[in-house]
């Protein structure tokens, strides 16, 4: 495992900042039909850890399914660097995308978890 660090994310044209501080130890994709598309890694960190540092106006959110996660878009570039849902125990929680941090070290995607959500 490696150690808690607060990374630097953005969405491709730079409007949406963030910093996220995790381990990066629950990385892990999906396979659902959005997932699928987008090809995201995902990282859970508690909200409380996760920082909008701008591009709030930037955000467009989507919603499927159960819309119960909230998932935030970039209307200027169309990336989604993160989603807001609530985790099992009701902790508010932010789904970062992996690939929007500057500065995480690369990712093996044979190491990391596969979540079923097809299905789900
Ligand atoms: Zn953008």
């Amino acid at each position: 495992m490696t150690q808690s660090k607060t990374y630097n994310g953005q969405c491709h044209c730079g409007a949406v900042r963030f910093t996220a501080t995790t381990d990066l130890s629950g990385m892990g994709d999906c396979n659902c039909s959005r997932c699928r598309r987008l090809g995201w890694i995902m990282q859970a960190v508690p909200a409380s850890d996760f920082t909008l540092q701008s591009g709030a106006d930037d955000l467009v959110p989507y919603h499927f399914n159960t819309h119960k996660i909230d998932h935030q878009f970039c209307r200027q570039c169309g990336i989604e660097p993160f989603a807001r849902g609530v985790d099992q125990k009701g902790g508010e929680t932010v789904m970062v995308n992996v690939n929007c941090l500057e500065d995480a070290p690369p990712v093996d995607r044979s190491t990391i978890q596969h979540w079923d959500g097809a299905n789900w």
